[in-house]
């Protein structure tokens, strides 16, 4: 799904390099509707200058790195989406929350549990 978003909303994905999206599936939904937003506050037209370069986690939140000239609107859904990124499970898109022992991450208390469990699995 992620894979298509340049080929769904190419004005923001004009970068020479393509774009690094490195996320799990519980923020697909996110970064989807963000994408979205994007592209219907953007001007008509061509939009010079202005590419996603990369959208991953970064300490338990949503990134979304971008270049070159964009409108304070665009600036608005992207630190909103990444606000919101924070109470979102990245695993399966439940409400979940930040969580920390050294690990940072955002989950919900299932996947938090199957994690802990997994992790006990390899001791
Ligand atoms: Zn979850």
């Amino acid at each position: 799904m992620l894979h298509s978003l340049p080929f769904l909303y190419p004005r923001l994905f004009l970068g020479k390099e393509p774009p690094s999206i490195t996320i799990s599936e519980g923020w697909q939904r996110l970064v989807i509707d963000m994408c979205a937003a994007i592209d219907a506050a953007l001007p008509n037209g061509m939009v010079e200058d202005f590419y996603i370069e990369s959208i991953k986690e970064e300490r338990a939140r949503l990134s979304v790195r971008y270049h070159g000239t964009f409108t304070p609107e665009v600036a608005n859904i992207i630190d909103a989406i990444e606000d919101l990124s924070t109470t979102v499970c990245e695993d399966c898109g439940e409400a979940g929350r930040q969580r920390s022992d050294g690990w940072m991450r955002c989950l919900c208390d299932f996947c938090e549990k199957e994690r802990l469990i997994r992790l006990n699995r390899k001791n």
